[in-house]
């Protein structure tokens, strides 16, 4: 190896550039403890499956789509190892690739993630010779699927892509930079199954020949690298540069080093293109949260930025702050397809059913700010359907106004909003902020004489009149009216008071537009995600306001009967109304807390924010526990800092060695980083450890209303979020997908 030694000028070099859409990253290997890659030496890699497969599928599933994706690594042409299925073991063979899934008692240590790999080596020679690995799935937190067309919104995870990427793992790959890549940090559909060039780059680099190394592509050698050049880092590490003669040449965060001699290289002014360097400023191109200086890496909606958390863009950099997140600025105009709010100038991806294509909205203070077929909702253009004023409709997205109006009779008709009755057509009134003909007051409307009146029936003294209706018996009363014996319904103290606007309603409340797109009611206000705010027996239940894309809460009569927080439910056995019942997996239905998708605000520490999918309502989300969710999360962060021995065997013999890790082949590699943990004899590979903060799942960061992306972000979080008591990165097993 030629092995040019750059010697990195200690010079903040300030992101003055970047090369738009530049993934010019690439593969990484782990190493051994000699610094060597690791490689299997066996000509067979027998691979083997636990009995109890896995709860969520079938055994006969789980073993095809495993086969499967071992099938993907082997199809590689460079790549002449055979995988060989050796049946079912209860314990761990050590004898090639073991495969089991954990149903509960998820190790904690690993809390976050879906599925992780360790691998062991041989302790003879450079400790580069893989001896045996194993691969563990998360079955107590994560719902597995074998299904090919895996909705990329589902909260199911794909058995075949997972394995995919543990296996990249376990053949010696680290987390790629490459988005793409199944090596890369994160992910979890179905997409993952597909092995990208760059996994197989690596793949190759490991076993073949590869001799188109791109900056930070690991080498070994001058003939690994495009450019002809393997740059030895400062830590050692050697990977390709690229020729350049200016910055401008390089991708985001590399710049053109001049050589001593030979052409200049494009350099990484990361930390040596190494996964754990953490100095990745806000908004830039991220490979693992630990690439991160925040710890975050936002990946989503292809593509992945170093984010945090923000209550005002004022921490935000070039962001801005979107649900608790440091998020891009949208650049998508008014009407261009969008998969995500954040993905729109505007902010606001408006999701346009039936057809679920979503469109970016703009934000409009009246009808005329929006153009034909789009109704101002009050904040931004949403699209309606193509009935125009009057028409008869049943459905708010019948009208054009995207206001279907029930005056009280069950006639509706497609209405629109005023303040006044120069606003509504011809001679038609504004009552309750709606246009109405006149004599259309609904019930519960003010009236002067009955012929304002849908009805004509205007009951009341003064100013307290309003528009009723006859009856025989309450239930022929809207509401909580009743019928009086004067045979008219009340106007019940305790119905809510009308309105369009929350500025209408007292202190304490907001109005809450009703279904069918009739006119508001001013209720109590409450905190949906704290569950906080109402008087003793109410609870706060959540409230979707869809034209705001907003979640409000609203005080309703508690039920005590009713299931609280962990609780088995079903249709005659319902939740509290602050709570969500919903079937997992198909399973018994729970109660869960409610949260915001996208921020993950409502969950306790521990819990990640799962979308409920609830057509109309994407904003929410279950609270489901992330792996570990006692009140014992709230870390013994120092000790676990200081300790030198964060991977003690009382953690790592957990997952799997039980009893049978004490006899394996040979020690198992260790992690060069840290003499200290040498002797260890469950230290997994060295390499990028991926823990990144963890607190309160911040991969869903801003994810949003569209379900497609959600997942991206939601499987982020399960995945890649773990291990919340330990940040020592190093030696930790390789987990998450
Ligand atoms: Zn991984």
């Amino acid at each position: 190896m030629r092995a040019v030694r750059v010697f990195l000028v200690p010079v903040v070099v300030a992101l003055v550039w970047s090369v738009a859409g530049s993934s010019a990253y690439g593969f990484v290997t782990l190493k051994g403890y000699n610094g060597k890659d690791i490689y299997w030496d066996k000509a067979v890699i027998k691979w083997y499956l636990h009995p109890n497969g896995s709860s969520d599928v079938s055994f006969q599933e789980l073993q095809s789509a495993v086969a499967a994706a071992f099938q993907s690594w082997k199809s590689v042409p460079c790549f002449t190892k055979q995988f060989s299925y050796e049946g079912t073991r209860t314990s761990d063979p050590q004898d090639g690739v073991y495969i089991r899934f954990v149903e509960s008692n998820w190790d904690s240590s690993v809390d976050g993630a879906a599925a992780y790999a360790m691998t062991w080596k041989n302790n003879w020679g450079g400790g580069e010779k893989i001896t045996n690995g194993v691969i563990v799935f998360n079955g107590q937190d994560v719902s597995w699927s074998t299904n090919p067309d895996l909705s990329p919104m589902s909260y199911q995870s794909d058995i075949e892509g997972v394995t995919a990427h543990e296996l990249g793992h376990i053949l010696g790959l680290d987390h790629s930079r490459e988005l793409d890549a199944t090596m890369f940090f994160t992910g979890g559909g179905t997409s993952m199954r597909t092995l990208e060039d760059d996994d197989r780059n690596g793949l190759c680099f490991i076993y073949g020949t590869f001799t188109q190394g791109k900056p930070c592509d690991s080498c070994n050698s001058d003939s690994h690298c495009a450019s002809g050049i393997c740059l030895q880092y400062p830590d050692g590490a050697t990977y390709c540069g690229k020729d350049c003669w200016s910055n401008a040449q390089c991708p985001e965060l590399f710049y053109c080093y001049a050589l001593s001699s030979g052409t200049d290289q494009c350099v990484s002014n990361n930390t040596y293109c190494n996964q754990q360097g953490k100095n990745i400023a806000l908004g830039s191109f991220c490979y693992g949260m630990e690439t991160c200086q925040s710890g975050l890496c936002l990946v989503a909606y292809g593509d992945a930025y170093c984010s945090r958390t923000c209550t005002s863009d004022s921490v935000c950099g070039s962001l801005k702050c979107a649900n608790g997140y440091c998020m891009k600025q949208g650049t998508k105009g008014f009407g261009e397809v969008c998969q995500s709010h954040h993905q729109c100038a505007s902010q606001v991806c408006w999701l346009q059913s039936p057809d679920g294509v979503a469109y970016c909205s703009k934000s409009c203070s009246s009808q005329t700010d929006c153009p034909a077929g789009y109704a101002c909702s009050g904040q931004y253009c949403i699209t309606g359907g193509s009935g125009t004023y009057k028409a008869d409709c049943e459905e708010d997205t019948e009208c054009q106004s995207l206001l279907c109006f029930d005056p009280g009779n069950g006639d509706s008709f497609c209405s629109q909003k005023c303040s006044g009755d120069s606003q509504c057509p011809g001679t038609d009134k504004c009552a309750l902020g709606t246009c109405s003909p006149i004599g259309s007051v609904p019930f519960g409307g003010p009236c002067q004489s009955g012929t304002d009146c849908l009805g004509a029936l205007c009951k009341g003294f003064g100013a307290t009149r309003y528009c009723t209706k006859t009856c025989a018996a309450d239930t022929d009363c809207p509401g909580n009216a009743t019928c009086l014996t004067a045979g008219y319904c009340s106007q019940a103290s305790d119905i809510p008071k009308p309105c369009t606007d929350s500025a209408q309603c007292s202190e304490g409340q907001f109005c809450r537009e009703m279904a069918g797109g009739n006119y508001g009611q001013c209720v109590v206000k409450c905190n949906a995600f704290a569950d906080t705010g109402c008087s003793e027996g109410m609870d706060c239940r959540w409230v979707y306001v869809a034209a705001s894309n907003q979640v409000l809460g609203e005080c309703v009569t508690a039920d005590p009967s009713a299931g609280t927080e962990g609780d088995e439910c079903s249709q005659g056995l319902p939740c509290r109304p602050s709570l969500i019942c919903a079937v997992l997996d198909q399973g018994t239905g729970h109660c869960y807390r409610d949260c915001k998708v996208g921020s993950g605000l409502g969950c306790s520490p521990g819990y990640d924010c799962v979308s409920a999918n609830i057509a109309g309502d994407p904003l929410h989300g279950l609270c489901l526990c992330a792996g570990v969710c006692d009140p014992v999360i709230t870390e013994p962060e120092p000790d676990v800092i200081t300790s030198p021995d964060v991977v003690s065997s009382d953690r790592w013999t957990a997952p799997d060695q039980s009893g049978s890790g004490q006899d394996q082949k040979g020690p198992p590699g260790v992690d060069t980083s840290d003499p200290a943990l040498a002797d260890d004899p469950y230290t997994p590979l060295p390499g990028s450890p991926s823990q990144g903060s963890c607190s309160a799942s911040p991969h869903h960061a801003g994810s949003s209303t569209i379900p497609g992306v959600l997942v991206v972000l939601l499987l982020a979080g399960l995945w890649v979020c773990s291990r919340r008591g330990r940040r020592h990165g190093r030696a930790l097993p390789r987990h998450e997908p």
